[in-house]
């Protein structure tokens, strides 16, 4: 049966364009483009799944096709939800790993100076591109020891010793990669007198819908907006995110293409920036020091379907001395895990080509973005080093050097 709620491919004018918005579309001829994947063929895969093509698979779950509709169809939406529905489940050693990224974590993290060491090597390049197809290019982030996690229980009483306090979603990245962003979110609350409280989560599933473990990623959903609604109802906080994927998984993928009701979290739940911007509009600005550096700044696409670039810019434009460029709205395109897959890495390079070389027109210090694995894919194919919008900020608070 079809749901009514579902149905907004009827929705679609056909006015094309979301195609002219898809940068897999521009980058490769493989993949018609989100009219003709989503709206155009969905009707036909309602009535006979057969007609279904491998081409689907090309599609990046950007978002940049929906928010370019006028009618909005749920295009992206309609385009992952059809590939769990519709193509058959086939088990892949790589795509388990990928997309098991609190499991993967868990054991990285007692031991990072090996796993560091030897994914570098070229044995390992050469058995991971040969046997489990990510391709060798590929530079994997580094793990740290231990997780942030431990390191934050042995701070949680400073914290919670704040009149005002919001609940933080640190998600994988900071917890097992970059404590570092984790210590830079508590500098940055703290200076505007907010403590930070950390409770019981589970990857926010991003990576898990990516490689079509949707059961796993419904049980992420539920654990943590049951664990987020308990702590933040608990002490009447907000819930922050200080990466805009886990973010918007949260506030979007988790009803929208998960089907989970996240009503009880949703009207708490803010993007990093949108906090702190409303906290400096509200007078409730920090003491800064000068971080004169030239920067440019790079939207990721789900912050950009949030509509929460502005806050960011916004928030940036506070810190003194800071030369800041805004660069022209572009897709990385990693991705996730999508840039990790040999059977995708050139498209997703030559998705983010155009990117690339509008930061090397700028020629900048530093690149900033909020999305971590924009970051890896920046870093990795540009010679700039990549900074979170919170970490500058917490710079120009604690005046050490970026
Ligand atoms: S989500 Fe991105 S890659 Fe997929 S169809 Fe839309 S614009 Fe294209
Ligand atoms: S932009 Fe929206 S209305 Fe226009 S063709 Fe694409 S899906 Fe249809």
């Amino acid at each position: 049966m079809i749901k009514l709620e579902n149905i907004s491919f009827d929705h679609c004018i056909k006015c094309t364009v979301c195609t002219i918005y898809c940068p897999v579309a521009r980058a490769t001829h493989h993949f018609p483009g989100p009219k003709q994947s989503g709206p155009d063929t969905e009707r036909l895969r309602i009535k006979n799944p057969e007609l279904l093509d491998d081409s689907l698979k090309y599609c990046t779950n950007c978002k940049r096709c929906e928010i370019a509709c006028p009618s909005n169809v749920k295009i992206a939406d309609i385009i992952q939800s059809s590939k769990w529905r519709y193509f058959k489940n086939v088990f892949r050693v790589r795509d388990f790993f990928l997309a098991r990224t609190d499991l993967m974590g868990s054991v990285a993290t007692r031991v990072s100076y090996l796993v560091n060491f030897f994914i570098k090597l070229f044995p390992v390049k050469f058995f991971l591109d040969r046997f489990m197809k990510i391709p060798s290019e590929r530079r994997f982030p580094k793990y740290a020891q231990g997780t942030f996690l431990s390191w934050y229980n042995k701070h949680r009483k400073e914290q919670e010793a704040f009149a005002e306090k919001a609940v933080y979603f640190h998600g994988c990245y900071v917890n097992y990669n970059n404590h570092d962003l984790g210590k830079d979110v508590l500098t940055v609350l703290n200076a505007i007198n907010v403590g930070v409280i950390v409770t019981d989560e589970k990857c926010c599933g991003v990576p898990l819908i990516a490689n079509g473990y949707i059961d796993k990623a419904r049980k992420n959903a539920l654990f943590n907006i049951h664990s987020l609604e308990k702590s933040a109802s608990a002490i009447g906080a907000r819930i922050v995110s200080a990466s805009s994927s886990c973010s918007f998984a949260l506030k979007h993928e988790y009803p929208n293409l998960l089907e989970i009701d996240n009503s009880a979290i949703l009207d708490d739940l803010d993007y990093i920036t949108r906090f702190i911007h409303e906290r400096f509009e509200n007078g409730n600005v920090p003491a800064m020091k000068p971080v004169p550096v030239r920067a440019a700044y790079h939207s990721p696409c789900h912050l950009e379907r949030m509509g929460g670039v502005m806050n960011t810019i916004e928030v940036l434009k506070k810190i003194p001395g800071l030369d800041l460029t805004i660069l022209h709205s572009e897709c990385c395109g990693i991705a996730g895990t999508y840039g990790f897959k040999k059977e995708y890495y050139k498209v997703a390079q030559k998705v983010g080509a155009e990117l690339f070389k509008r930061i090397e027109r700028v020629n900048p210090e530093i690149v900033i973005t909020d999305c971590e694995t924009c970051k890896w894919q920046i870093e990795m194919s540009t010679p700039y080093r990549v900074e979170h919008p919170v970490t500058v900020l917490a710079r120009a608070i604690d005046g050490k050097k970026l």
